[in-house]
């Protein structure tokens, strides 16, 4: 063998998929904060495990057929956008002046295609509306009347803004107001929902949807739909999706961050992978991507750790190109769940001791 064939081959050892590589995966979310087994009682949490398992197969069921990460994502998100044990769509939380205003926003791992909206109060889904912000207009983030305004142009289904109303998320408001609490004493979980996929071509996807925080005010804008914050996809790297305390997220720039840090961790390992074949030293199998994996989950880590730093809390979930689906969060639960070609099936609600 000449040495640009040793060079190759080994190349194609270190750089192709392992036999521990997903085909597909997908990591869903629905909200992350103060929950534990005590204040929950069994009816409930069987509700939330079962609403996760079925947005949770929803997309999985789309992926397993060869479809795309973007539609995986957004079949999921759709039937939590439907759930009023969500706060997006259908039981979104209510703003200081009593309406439900909705945040969404999508994002695609292939060309880094974007589309968000903000303030919404007619929008059945507005993660829908969302994607259509991507493919049908010129822009990326559309706001209030306007938004609304495209999705009539658009045909987007629209709904009369009672539909969002939900006794349970009126009444943490009222309590709020009552007692002059913030919005995280009145309602410490979130809630907000979220999507990230990979699919069997390859491709990365990542979508959020929220009604953002109990009593917001004065137009207030969360992470959710901000694009870098609560959202991102670049196939280099990983595709996110966040839930927590919103401006926060938006100050460290979380869905990004991570991202960033993963693709230049992979671009700076596959220089030195390189350099070290040339001089044939790296002979022995070299499990990439398992330190990948590892890689994904200390920067996640690491990311959230900064978020705590400031004095934010909250989650995200993260899946790679290798199809690691994986979690970070620095509250005591998180609704979640992740589903892998691998064979891996799971929701789970608490931290780690489950
Ligand atoms: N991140 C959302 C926001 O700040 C809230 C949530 O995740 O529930 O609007």
């Amino acid at each position: 063998m000449t040495h640009l064939k040793i060079l190759f081959a080994a190349c194609a050892l270190v750089f192709a998929p392992s036999a521990f590589a997903q085909d597909w995966s997908i990591a869903i979310h629905g909200g992350a904060g103060t929950l534990s087994r005590d204040d929950m009682t069994a009816e409930k949490e069987a509700a939330y495990r079962a609403a996760l398992q079925e947005a949770l197969d929803a997309g999985a069921a789309i992926l397993a057929e060869g479809g795309s990460a973007m539609d995986a994502i957004q079949a999921a998100i759709v039937l939590m956008e439907d759930n009023p044990l969500f706060n997006a769509g259908r039981g979104a939380v209510y703003t200081w002046e009593g309406e439900n205003e909705l945040d969404a926003s999508i994002m695609d791992g292939r060309d880094r295609g974007a589309g968000a909206v903000t303030g919404v109060t007619t929008i059945k889904n507005p993660i829908l509306l969302a994607d259509k912000v991507r493919t049908d207009s010129p822009h990326v983030f559309l706001m209030g009347q306007g938004a609304e305004q495209f999705a009539e142009e658009q045909g987007i289904e629209k709904v009369d803004p009672s539909w969002f109303a939900t006794e349970h998320r009126r009444e943490a408001l009222e309590r709020m107001k009552a007692r002059e609490l913030s919005a995280l004493d009145v309602d410490l979980k979130f809630g907000t929902v979220g999507a990230v996929a990979l699919d069997s071509q390859g491709n990365l996807a990542a979508g959020t949807s929220t009604g953002g925080m109990t009593g917001k005010r004065w137009g207030r804008i969360g992470d959710a739909p901000v694009i870098g914050a609560g959202t991102y996809a670049d196939n280099r790297s990983c595709a996110v999706s966040a839930t927590g305390w919103g401006e926060y997220f938006i100050r460290v720039g979380v869905a990004q961050e991570i991202c960033t840090r993963l693709r230049i961790a992979a671009e700076r390992e596959e220089q030195e992978l390189l350099s070290t074949l040339r001089r044939f030293i790296g002979r022995q199998k070299v499990d990439a991507s398992a330190v990948r994996a590892e890689r994904a989950q200390t920067t996640a880590d690491d990311v959230m750790a900064e978020v705590k730093e400031l004095g934010g809390d909250g989650g995200i979930i993260l899946v790679t190109p290798d199809g690691d689906a994986l979690y970070s969060f620095n509250t005591s639960g998180m609704y979640r769940g992740r589903t892998t070609s691998s064979g891996i099936n799971e929701v789970a609600i608490f931290g780690e001791s489950e």
